[in-house]
């Protein structure tokens, strides 16, 4: 296979746009397709890109602009329902401290980087199907219309379309077995009402008696607080909003009875300002990142649940390093290949490590028992900041070196 020129990049998220802002530094010329109308459309609540999501995001010159949008978090506590502090993780030394920021505030920024490098972005696309021969890819989209390119992206998120014509056999996402709600000062589209700088000093999250949660002061005085409420019974995102939210909060203040100050904030609570985010989802391992001239980033391929964390970040390290690849391996397959394999380990243990922590917020009073128990050796051992994250936080992707095929 002949080196690669061109690029069809489904998937307007964070994932596609980040990958096509990085392949046009590396000389290839990429077109990003989105399912929806407008970037911004149900743009989700706050995420948190960390240091390593910051570094890459470097790459493509877009780290200060999004720590502009966004909030530096200074501290993460860990707690008990009881309220008592278990830990406290600040940021590491050397790092810049993770960035909260409003999913649309990160698209917004994005987006406009994109827009910089005048890099074509399609809306109403919504990919359907998929031709290959032995030089190009054409992709068609539920509007009858088609491009063609010499490889195609799947950065379509964790309900990938693009992972399936790779792979028709390939997993789904998995329900964790947590249900996540958000409170705030939200507008009726379910976008925080906060978008202004300022420091947050300390996120608190806390294994409640029965449901693990979390909460900060945001910069403009006001509390946000969210809950991963245990509920065996999986539901789409779809019936989970269909569900009147005064019968959500009822449960949510159920569960978060005894909780400080977990009580006392799920009671002042109004449906007016909840955000129903849904099921919280993970990707299981995923046998095939590619296939012929298709290949997966982001949430598409390694999903690894909110309670990592890293999300984002680790979308925004994958679209930088596949376009790393790609500049410097000739050869698509090879270039793939080379991609996976400096990919796949750190997405794979991430994504593991967060699979524990759903399985403490799923176990809820025992965990939190347990854990307890445990914590006078575990702060002495494993938990302790730079061990936790500074493999996580401290990784960074050098542009400079030039990749060889494996
Ligand atoms: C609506 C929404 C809200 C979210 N809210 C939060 C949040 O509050 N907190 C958090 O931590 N994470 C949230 N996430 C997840 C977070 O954005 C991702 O984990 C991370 O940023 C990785 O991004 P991604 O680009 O791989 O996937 P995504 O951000 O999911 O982006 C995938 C994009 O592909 C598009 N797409 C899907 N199928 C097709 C298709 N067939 N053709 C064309 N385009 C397609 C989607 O519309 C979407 O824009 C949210 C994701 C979405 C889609």
């Amino acid at each position: 296979m002949a080196g690669t020129t061109t690029a069809l990049v489904i998937g307007g998220g964070i994932a596609g746009p980040v990958t096509a802002l990085a392949l046009h530094k590396a000389g290839i010329t990429p077109t990003v397709f989105e399912a929806y109308d407008q970037a911004a459309v149900d743009a989700g609540a706050m995420l948190t890109v960390a240091p390593n999501g910051l570094a890459a995001l470097g790459i493509v010159g877009l780290e200060e602009a999004v720590q502009a949008a966004g909030h530096p978090l200074h501290e993460m506590v860990m707690e008990k329902g009881s309220g008592k502090k278990l830990m406290s993780v600040p940021a590491l030394p050397g790092l810049a401290p993770s960035c909260t920021i409003l999913r649309s505030e990160l698209l917004r920024v994005i987006s406009e980087g994109a827009a910089k490098e005048d890099i074509d972005v399609q809306y109403g696309k919504r990919l359907v199907s998929v031709d290959e021969d032995a030089t190009s890819v054409t992709a068609t989209f539920s509007d009858g219309t088609s491009a063609t390119g010499d490889i195609l992206v799947g950065a379509d998120g964790i309900h990938s379309a693009v992972r399936t014509l790779i792979d028709p056999a390939a997993p789904g996402p998995q329900y964790t077995g947590l249900m996540s709600f958000g409170f705030g000062d939200f507008a009726a589209d379910g976008t925080l009402n906060d978008s202004k700088p300022g420091a947050i000093d300390a996120m608190h999250f806390a294994f409640g008696k029965k449901s693990f949660y979390g909460y900060w002061r945001q910069p403009d005085g006001t509390d946000a607080f969210f809950s991963n409420f245990p509920q065996e019974r999986p539901m789409t995102l779809a019936e989970a909003r269909a569900v009147p939210k005064e019968e959500w909060l009822a449960k949510l203040r159920a569960s978060h009875v005894g909780d400080k100050p977990g009580e006392r904030l799920f009671a002042a609570a109004s449906p007016a300002k909840m955000l129903v985010a849904g099921p919280m989802e993970r990707m299981p391992k995923v046998p095939h990142w590619y296939r012929g001239r298709m290949v997966l980033v982001g949430d598409s391929v390694h999903a690894p649940s909110s309670s990592s964390g890293q999300g984002a970040s680790l979308a925004i390290e994958s679209a930088i390093e596949l376009a790393h690849c790609l500049r410097d391996v000739t050869d698509v397959t090879e270039a793939f290949a080379a991609y996976e394999k400096r990919r796949r380990r750190r997405v794979e243990e991430i994504s593991a490590q967060a699979a524990k922590t759903n399985s403490g917020k799923t176990n809820g009073a025992a965990a939190t028992f347990v854990f307890g128990l445990l914590m006078p050796i575990l702060r002495r051992t494993i938990l302790v900041p730079e061990k936790m994250f500074g493999p996580v936080h401290r990784f960074r992707i050098d542009w400079g070196e030039v990749v060889s095929a494996e």
